[in-house]
């Protein structure tokens, strides 16, 4: 199966797409990913899901990357004896560490962290900004706030805190859990996602757990993480723009400008991003999408983005299918326009002084300059083929992988055509086999050339070192 489009689509499973049919529409309509929410999703339905997208993956022929993202310290008030209470703005309310009902002055408040970490001033966001409270009065057992707006709390409404940091760390009670449930299913989840983090330590904490079993993508949600992004880019494999909560922790209209500031980071790192939340929201009940989505998904496109991300519109809609072909259809449509490679060239990001860089550069340029098929990179743990993706280059990057983690894992990467061949034996084997799978791919026809990359001696993983020309022969071999 090949894929005319650079941005890759991660979709969200759910009700709506959870067997193995559906799973199996939406990778053939375009899902490049799968994201699997440890929120609503259970061990035993992660599990099932794991093994339906594995058995699509296997029937389609081309490596899937499976994503599971932790739900992280979302928090929440308890419950009312009514269910919910009328505020005014004005009044004063009480969040409290007393495990009983709420009413019109009160509701407990079941994390002590919170009680503890909250300053008078903070504010404190209910049910995803609806309702604004600023703290007045502290103890460590209560907060005594004022309302600001809003008019209604009800039972287990989410807390959001953007002038506090927590002194929780990324993980908690039922993240571990997660956690240790998705390591326990071995090498077949490829990625984990981090929700709420707010400082490095947070990363250096899951990836002791994890021990590179799966690559970290930190959701950036929390203005405290913006304070040190560079540190946590440097210590993440990928990111996402998680605009949901990012949008209610921030004021809404800083969003798009902070979203164009870490696809840049993100692309100068040469670090996946993945742009989140609310893309085609309208599809969850209508086969097409407002005019504001799609220019919305050509936006995180001609930002040079490398995923776009369903969430309820693939995982709980009436149109999971539509929804990817939709998202499909926008990004080759943006990618074909003639301002796209003006616009994602001008962010392209200097190389660092390093080899693979180096080859990265000149196998980009020698590809556009001669006009060629396709850059073909040999790649053992993936970093060759991230590199290359850096570029950004005009013409298709295929990643021969002898790993089917690397494969799956590199699945989020722009542009990147991943494919599992065993390591060359020699170097007319490498050009050989770039030539034979760049032909069966269909990304080049006899007569056509391609540049590959790769490190000599062959198979030692960040030797890249070694650019090669070719021609595929008419049998689909080296010509040269
Ligand atoms: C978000 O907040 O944008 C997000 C992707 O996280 P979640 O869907 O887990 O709320």
């Amino acid at each position: 199966m090949q894929r005319h489009r650079k941005v890759k689509i991660l979709a969200t499973l759910g009700p709506a797409s959870s067997d193995e049919a559906m799973i199996r529409k939406l990778h053939e309509a375009g899902a490049d990913l799968f994201r699997i929410n440890m929120s609503h999703a259970s061990h035993d339905v992660m599990r099932t899901l794991v093994g339906r997208i594995r058995a699509v993956e296997k029937s389609c022929g081309r490596p899937i990357g499976i994503l599971a993202d932790l739900q992280g310290p979302k928090l929440r008030v308890g419950k009312f004896a009514d269910g919910a209470v009328a505020l005014e703005a004005g009044q004063k309310f009480v969040l409290d560490s007393r495990d009983e009902p709420g009413d019109a002055n009160r509701v407990f408040l079941p994390h002590p962290e919170i009680l503890e970490a909250v300053q008078p001033g903070h504010r404190l966001l209910i049910d995803d900004g609806r309702l604004q409270l600023v703290a007045v009065e502290t103890d460590k057992t209560s907060i005594t706030c004022k309302v600001v707006s809003g008019t209604k709390i009800s039972d287990r409404k989410g807390v959001s805190l953007p002038d506090t940091t927590l002194g929780v760390g990324a993980l908690t009670e039922k993240d571990r859990a997660d956690l240790d449930a998705v390591l326990a299913i071995g090498d077949d989840i490829d990625w984990v996602a981090l929700s709420f983090i707010q400082r490095p330590e947070d990363l250096a904490e899951v990836r002791k757990i994890a021990r590179g079993q799966v690559g970290l993508m930190s959701k950036i949600e929390k203005p405290q993480a913006l304070e040190r992004i560079d540190e946590i880019i440097e210590l993440s494999d990928a990111l996402m723009v998680a605009r949901g909560d990012l949008g209610v922790e921030m004021p809404i209209e800083s969003v798009p400008g902070i979203q164009k500031q870490l696809i840049r980071a993100c692309r100068r790192a040469g670090k996946p991003v993945v742009v989140a939340t609310q893309m085609l929201e309208s599809m969850i009940s209508a086969p097409v999408p407002t005019r504001a989505e799609v220019s919305d998904v050509a936006t995180a496109v001609f930002e040079g983005a490398d995923a776009v991300m369903l969430s309820a519109e693939s995982a709980a809609g009436d149109y999971p299918v539509e929804a990817v072909s939709t998202m499909a259809s926008i990004a080759r449509k943006v990618e074909l326009d003639p301002n796209y490679p003006g616009i994602i060239y001008a962010q392209r990001p200097q190389p660092d002084a390093t080899g693979a860089d180096a080859i990265s550069l000149a196998a980009r340029q020698i590809a556009e300059t001669l006009n060629l098929s396709a850059v073909v990179c040999y790649t053992s743990s993936g970093t060759t083929g991230l590199r290359a993706a850096r570029e950004r280059p005009q013409v298709p990057i295929i990643a021969l992988s002898p790993v089917i983690q690397t494969a799956r894992r590199l699945s989020v990467v722009w542009g990147l055509h991943c494919v599992v061949t065993e390591d060359a034996t020699d170097l007319d084997d490498m050009v050989d086999r770039a030539c034979r799978i760049t032909f069966r791919e269909g990304f080049g026809k006899p007569g056509d050339r391609i540049i590959i990359s790769a490190g000599v001696p062959l198979g030692t993983p960040g030797s890249t070192n070694m650019l090669r020309i070719a021609y595929i022969g008419s049998d689909g071999m080296s010509g040269i």
